[in-house]
Order: C-alpha cells, then structure tokens, then sequence
C-alpha cells in the first residue's frame, strides 16, 4: 500500500506499512530476526551511514519487521513517521531526548499513569530536566507554568486511571501560542478512538504494551511525529535545527523537512540510547492492530455497561467512566474521542481501604494484575501497587485515591464480568 492515507481505519490497520516480502512474496510480514544487513558495495555502506540514502544498516537503528509496525501506527495516527521502542516509557524519554537539555522543564498533567509521574517528578532529574504538576483543565494555569526554560507540554487523551478526558484542543492552543510541542500519550484511547494529532498535538507516545498489541504479550513503545512542528522557528530546539556534530554539521530540520523528529530518533536516539523495539516484539504487535477496532469497540460497549451496572450498586461510591452521563467529562467524549471512551476507568467503593483489597482478592474472571489494555479483564488496587510511590495527595490528583480500584474491561462477555463484579462486592 503505498497512498495509504484514502483507506479507512479497518483497512489500514490490517494493510498499512505491510507489503508482500519482496524476496519471497510472504504475505503476513516476516520477522527479520536478523542483526545485520549486507552492504552492495563499500560506497552503498557510506551512504547509508552518513544519511544520505535510507536502508537497514543494523537492528540496534532500523529493522524491516519494526519498520513496518512504525508505518502502520504512523499511519493510523495521521503522522508523518514513528519510531518504535522497547516500552512506553522508553518512548517517553525517546520523546524528550531530543528537545530537552539540561535545565530544561516540560510542563505535565497531574493525571498521568502512575510510573510517568514517577518518571517525571524523579528520574528525569538526573538528566538536568523537571517537570511541573498543572491541573490540565485550567488552561490558565497550564499557561502560567510554562517559562523561558520550559520545551514540551505533556498530557495523555483518555488519562490512566480515572479514564478523565483532556481538553486537547484547548491545550495544543496554550502550547501552541507558547512556541511549545504537544505530547500525548495516546495509550488508554489508541488511535481508533482518538487521534491527538487532528487536535494539534505535535507527537503522539504510546505504550504498545497495551491496546495495541492487545493481549498482554508484548512490552513495547512508539513516539509518533506529526510532521507539523517548525522546529527552526525560534533556537529553543538545536538538536532539530542547528548543525549536528556527529552527523558532519547536518541539520536534522533543514535536511528531512517533517522526517526531522523520526530521523533523528532513529540516527541519534536508538543509536545512541539503544532503547530497540525487537522484530519478535513487533510482529505482536502487527498482529493485534490487525484487530484493534473491533476490540475497541468491544471493550467500549462492554466498559459502558459494567460501568452503568456498577454506578447503580449500594457497595459503589463513584464511578469515573466518561461515557456515563453523570461524568464531568462526558460532554468531551464526542470531540475528543468520537468512536468512544475507551475500557478504563476506577471504582471509589464506600467501604475504603480494606474493601478494595477484599473485592480485589474475590474476583474470579478479573485478574489482579499491574496491566491494562487486554482482551482479559483486568483490575488494581492503584493505591497500594502502581501509585504507591506517591503521596496521598498526588495519588487522590492522579485518580488513584486509597479507596480506588482500577479496572481494565475486557472482551469477554459483559453478563459474565457483571455477575462476577456482583459476587465480589458482596463479599467486600
Ligand atoms: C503502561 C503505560 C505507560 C508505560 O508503558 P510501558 O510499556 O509499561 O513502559 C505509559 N503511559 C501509560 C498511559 C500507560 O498505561
């Protein structure tokens, strides 16, 4: 497929960045396992390692198998390329490289998955940079944080736990009239049900680990570029748009125009950072985007009946799904995420603490497991697992309060997952 951009959703996520292999006509794509790649001749070897021509040098850079999963998430993304990576957060730091230095910040969403707070408030510290914790729906705010210092926005579509909705567009604006790139880690909505770059976001990061591969088999990443930054219109950017030492002086911007951001992910972040997405990794993931918008849709439908059911039971305190009527983010579903607001949200049960962790340890049909996005269902006590490095106070801003069991529907049948929802509470 080669004018791919005039198929439907369905059609692209079977056949975008898959060709017939041409050296054997193999129709489902190969998995290169492969290191290495044979030169024609010595001068093919140079061009391809001074950039010149585009082709497989080593699988540490490029690999056809992973190549083909990057045309089709970028593809199904509307963006101009994508880089795939070894997890989520390796593409988080992918994203970062290279538009951050030291004594540079980026300013975040408060609700964020629980390990990209961490990663965020913590680790990033030991590269120079910081972030800063803004509440996304006060814009004003989110304008207010952003200084001379500051070189990204960052904020996820349908954000993990609480299945809260951001207001994109009204984001991309504050970045946009900052000079700053939009991110958004478009995991919990995946492409099929949001697509942040029709919202102005500059590049979209995805736990693959997730929907996308779809059964819990793979840990992998992608940052995908829209192509539409001008990375040379101010000098906050050099790594994009000044002369690169060590590439003879290149200019990433100048050179490859909207490629800038994956050229430069492939030529100097997996080179230099070595975070590789494996060709095994991205042949799982290649088979799930096969199916990505018929589980959506099932995980959607099945999430907006337990949700329904679940809001209505004596034990439950709140649920946070944005699809429920009763959600403050439900008038954003129809903008943000059209085809529906996903099958992640939380549960606030009236009996706290000790009642999560007994409905937890009843289910039978759900596993209690530090995942989302399966065919499986899922739950977690957020709390006591992956927010627990938090404060209280960061966990309650991130959805993840001591009384909050996430969960994660699946594709089973919804009477099944409700009647074993049912028998669990009753026991907490
Ligand atoms: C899981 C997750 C990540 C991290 O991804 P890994 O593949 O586990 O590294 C980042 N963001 C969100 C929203 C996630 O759910």
């Amino acid at each position: 497929m080669t004018d791919a951009p005039s198929y439907g959703f369905d059609t692209l996520q079977i056949h975008a960045g898959a060709r017939p292999d041409p050296a054997t006509g193999a129709r489902q794509v190969p998995i290169y396992q492969t290191t290495a790649y044979v030169f024609r001749d010595a001068e093919h070897a140079a061009a391809l390692f001074n950039l010149q021509e585009v082709g497989y040098i080593y699988s540490r850079l490029t690999n056809p198998t992973v190549a083909a999963l990057q045309e089709r998430v970028a593809t199904l993304e509307g963006g101009a390329g994508a880089v795939c990576c070894s997890s989520g957060h390796a593409a988080q730091i992918m994203a970062l490289f290279p538009i951050m230095a030291p004594g540079r910040n980026i300013v975040v969403s408060t609700r964020l998955y629980g390990g990209s707070i961490t990663q965020f408030s913590q680790t990033i510290k030991r590269f120079g940079w910081s972030a800063k914790f803004v509440d996304f729906d006060d814009t004003d705010a989110v304008a207010a944080a952003i200084d001379d210092d500051t070189r990204a926005v960052f904020c996820e579509s349908i954000a993990n736990p609480g299945g809260y909705i951001t207001d994109l567009d009204a984001i991309a604006a504050v970045a946009d009239q900052a000079g700053l790139p939009l991110i958004v880690d478009n995991t919990s909505a995946t492409p099929y049900l949001c697509r942040p770059i029709e919202h102005g976001a500059t590049l979209v990061v995805h736990s693959m680990t997730k929907y996308l591969t779809g059964n819990g088999t793979v840990t992998g990443g992608v940052v995908v570029d829209s192509g539409n930054f001008d990375w040379s219109a101010s000098d906050k950017f050099p790594s994009l748009s000044a002369p690169e030492p060590a590439y003879h002086g290149l200019k990433f911007h100048e050179t490859f125009g909207p490629l800038a951001f994956t050229f430069h992910g492939i030529a100097i972040g997996l080179r230099d950072l070595g975070m590789t997405l494996n060709p095994q990794a991205a042949h799982y993931t290649l088979m799930g985007i096969e199916t990505l918008s018929l589980r959506m849709q099932r995980h959607t439908e099945n999430a907006m009946r337990v949700a329904s059911w679940l809001e209505n039971h004596p034990a439950v305190e709140l649920v946070t799904y944005a699809g429920l009527p009763s959600s403050p983010y439900n008038d954003r579903v129809a903008r943000i995420c059209p085809n529906g607001a996903g099958g992640l949200f939380t549960v606030a049960l009236k009996g706290g603490y000790d009642s999560c962790v007994k409905f937890v340890d009843s289910l039978q049909i759900f596993s209690h497991v530090a995942n989302l996005g399966d065919t499986r269902s899922l739950v977690i006590h957020s709390a006591s697992t992956t927010h627990r490095q938090l404060t209280e106070e960061q966990q309650i801003a991130a959805g993840a309060a001591p009384n909050v069991v996430r969960i994660s529907i699946g594709i089973e049948d919804a009477d099944d997952l409700i009647a074993d929802l049912d028998q669990a509470l009753n026991q907490a």
